[in-house]
């Protein structure tokens, strides 16, 4: 069971999920949960589906469709490469799935034992697409799904939390989330329409009061003067990324309310991850404006893939960047220049 680990929590289990409709084009992402995802989660994707060629292979420890070579590693586009989180839900749940590609004329069902292996292939309705349905999340694991149920509802905050970084980066993409109690109704978590504009995005989930205190970022290169503060030297210029930032942050003038220290997204490439250092900055910044509260922040940092090293965590929550100071340089210009321009 060494493999295990990638799936830790509630939401752990539905990122892999979601990631993987992600890798596969979807442009509608459902996660149902029945009673906190503690009697089944249920991920409903429209992307390209699954081919019969691998089928066989689809849940098998690293089996993966997505890095063909080791040498592609440091170019990887894709959420997932490791083949690691079906075959770590197999071993954790009951898994099955219903996918159809969209070459394919009917959709299969396809069930999956401990170890991954297909045992069951039917054929059965469905749109291009795939669903995956997990029940009985740790089964097999009687300590850690005690502990799992104990704190379902828990759980189901910390997935929402995790769910409003995909919600707000993914462009175009419309993401549902929705929990239901055995006997009880279906209550909507999170719905977030499939469409481009972050603000609206922000209003679908957070509300139009939330867009209104918010300023865009711009992308700006760091002035001497940070450059300075952050030690960059002029011959460091030219192994720097090309770094862009874009996003939305509290304006000073509403940091009256409450600290939105979980109100803050950070993505780089497309890719919701944890940075603290960012977040650390983020608010030393805002705090010398306005001295009371962490800002709600969404910040979407593009760089070169080259330059950013996803491997460093199973969960891939944990980015390495080559020339940190640099990113975090043009991260405070940019809250900076943001700041300036406000009417004093
Ligand atoms: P990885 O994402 O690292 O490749 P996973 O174990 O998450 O590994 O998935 C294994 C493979 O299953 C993927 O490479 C992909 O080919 C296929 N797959 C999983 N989920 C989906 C999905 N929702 N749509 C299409 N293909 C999927
Ligand atoms: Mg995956």
């Amino acid at each position: 069971m060494n493999q295990v680990w990638v799936i830790t929590s509630l939401r752990s289990a539905v990122k892999e999920l979601l990631e993987n409709a992600l890798d596969a084009g979807a442009t509608s992402v459902e996660v149902h949960l029945c009673d906190h995802g503690t009697t089944s989660i249920e991920v409903i994707d429209n992307g390209n589906g699954i081919t019969a060629d691998d089928f066989e292979a689809v849940a098998l420890k690293h089996h993966t469709s997505k890095l063909r070579e080791f040498d592609d590693l440091p170019g990887v586009g894709t959420f997932g490469f490791r083949g690691e989180a079906l075959g770590s839900l197999c071993a954790l749940a009951d898994v099955s799935m219903v996918t159809r590609h969209r070459q394919a004329p009917v959709a299969t069902r396809l069930k999956f034992d401990v170890n991954g292996r297909l045992v069951e292939r039917t054929p059965a309705a469905r749109q291009v697409g795939t669903t995956v349905t997990v029940r009985q999340l740790f089964s097999t694991l009687p300590v850690r799904r005690r502990q799992f149920c104990g704190r379902a509802r828990r759980e189901v905050t910390d997935l929402l939390q995790l769910l409003w970084g995909y919600a707000l980066v993914a462009d175009g993409v419309r993401l549902v989330c929705t929990q239901q109690a055995a006997a009880g109704r279906r209550s909507v978590l999170l719905s977030s329409p499939a469409v481009a504009a972050l603000p609206e995005r922000v209003t679908a989930l957070f509300g139009q009061k939330q867009t209104a205190t918010l300023l865009p970022l711009q992308p700006t290169a760091p002035s001497d003067g940070t450059r300075a503060e952050f030690g960059l030297g002029a011959a460091a210029e030219r192994t720097q990324p090309k770094v862009t930032v874009q996003g939305l942050v509290s304006s000073c003038e509403h940091g009256k309310g409450r600290s939105a220290t979980d109100r803050q997204f950070i993505a780089i490439n497309g890719r919701p991850c944890d940075h603290t250092k960012i977040c650390r900055l983020a608010n030393d910044v805002y705090r010398s404006y306005n001295r009371h509260q962490s800002p709600f922040l969404v910040l979407s940092l593009t760089l070169s893939r080259q330059h950013v090293d996803v491997n460093v965590t199973p969960d891939k929550r944990m980015l390495f960047v080559q020339n940190e100071k640099f990113l975090l340089a043009c991260v405070k210009e940019s809250l900076v220049q943001c700041f300036e321009s406000l009417p004093s």
